[in-house]
């Protein structure tokens, strides 16, 4: 069956959402709060299961066009400029990097103007068998499905599970930027100890950056955070310096990290929560947008051959818990280990990355990120007037 779907959240995953069940022929309104988007935050790198659920989405080309292959986990550094291991030569990166506006708007761009409401704050949510009211600041409306997309603070989750625990705190903070620089810079990962630095270029010109740092509590903030940042790298090696000069001080943004603790079901009814609403993670893998575009593909994929909307949302639920906790816990791990990682910790992890060759890490690599990166998406049906507009 097709219907009338209401999207809570234009953030990634909401408009993923909604570009996904326009493509099964769905109408969509997606109820933003903000009343404008802006040039929303720094950079974000999205790796191969996301790039195909892009793909599928009906936006390999459009997603291509707007990011830069760049390295991460596989070049890594000390502060002192140490390489620690070296990108492989002759391979393409696995990565893509992007400016989050610029993922945010070819998403918004697949989809016509009118189905995106922005200025409008939901409130509540009532549903019975046949349908779901949603309550917002501009009135009332009837719909067959909501999507819950209004990120790691979701009042959809509040709601539905109000005795869920809500996200924690994971001991550590992140300033991320966006340098103007007409440097060569490859994606690479800077190991400090109990912090790490992180540079991909999004753009010709422009680099994103993101210092992780351990910190015994979240909400500490600054008057300059950028001064901050130089303060925590002081003497680390080329280009972290120029690309921090090269940063106006209004790119720069501070960030507590938090994830979710495991929820018992993504939809009750003829409600589904998506992306962080579901399932916050750690930015440690570079996925949790990336999941929210995958939640939106599987989504759309279960409610495409007339299910009815419980059983789709059911079928929703059975598939995208177990992968999405799953990474989260890897998220979580593989940040902690570095933030956590004392004196001796830290050189041992140095020793083991010095002495892995870069075509064994190659091989390895895989091990850890594969479960991740291997994802296929299930096919969607094209419906042809809901093709991605733009
Ligand atoms: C430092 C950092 C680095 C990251 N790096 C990466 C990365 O490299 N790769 C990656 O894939 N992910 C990364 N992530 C994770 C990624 O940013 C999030 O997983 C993703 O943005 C979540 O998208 P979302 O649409 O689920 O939620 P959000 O982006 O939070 O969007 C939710 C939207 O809902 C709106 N909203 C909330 N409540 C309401 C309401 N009641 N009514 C109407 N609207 C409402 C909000 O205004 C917002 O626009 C990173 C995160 C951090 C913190």
């Amino acid at each position: 069956m097709t219907g009338h779907a209401i999207v809570i959240g234009g953030g990634i995953g909401g408009l993923a959402a909604a570009v996904a069940l326009r493509r099964i022929g769905w109408q969509v309104e997606v109820l933003e709060r903000v009343h404008a988007f802006g040039e929303v935050g720094a950079g974000l790198s999205q790796s191969p299961n996301a790039m195909r659920a892009l793909a599928e989405l009906g936006l390999a080309e459009q997603a291509e066009a707007a990011s830069m292959p760049t390295w991460a986990t596989h070049a890594m550094r000390l502060p002192s400029g140490r390489h620690l291991m070296h990108a492989p030569t002759g391979q393409n990166p696995p990565l893509r990097a992007f400016r989050r506006a610029a993922l945010h708007r070819l998403l918004r761009q697949a989809l016509p103007q009118d189905v995106v409401h922005t200025g409008v704050e939901v409130t509540g949510l009532a549903q019975d068998s046949e349908k779901v009211t949603v309550t917002h600041t501009a009135g009332r409306q009837d719909a067959d499905l909501v999507v819950g997309a209004d990120g790691i603070h979701s009042l959809t989750r509040r709601l539905l599970w109000p005795q869920a625990p809500g996200p924690r705190f994971l001991g550590y903070t992140a300033w991320v930027g966006l340098a103007g620089t007409s440097l060569p810079v490859r994606g690479s990962m800077t190991l400090g100890r109990g912090c790490y630095f992180l540079i991909h270029p999004v753009a010709p010109g422009q680099v994103y950056w993101a210092l992780g740092s351990a910190a015994d509590q979240s909400g500490v903030r600054f008057d300059d955070e950028l001064e901050q940042v130089r303060r925590r790298v002081a003497g680390w090696h080329d280009p972290i310096p120029a690309l921090l000069q090269a940063t106006p001080p209004e790119q720069v943004r501070h960030l507590d990290i938090h994830d979710l603790p495991d929820l018992p079901a993504y939809a009750s009814g003829r409600i589904a929560l998506l992306g962080d609403a579901a399932h916050a993670m750690s930015p440690d893998r570079g996925q949790g947008a990336g999941q929210s575009i995958e939640d939106a593909v599987v989504l759309a994929a279960a409610l495409a051959d007339n299910t009815p909307v419980p059983a789709a949302l059911a079928a929703y639920d059975a598939q995208r818990r177990p992968r999405t906790q799953a990474t989260a816990r890897n998220a979580r791990q593989a940040g902690l280990q570095v933030i956590n990682a004392g004196s001796t910790a830290h050189a041992l992890i140095a020793l083991a990355l010095r002495l892995t060759p870069s075509t064994l890490w190659a091989r390895l690599a895989p091990r850890t990120l594969g479960p991740l990166w291997d994802w296929t998406p299930p096919t969607l049906p094209t419906m042809p007037d809901a093709l991605p507009h733009g």
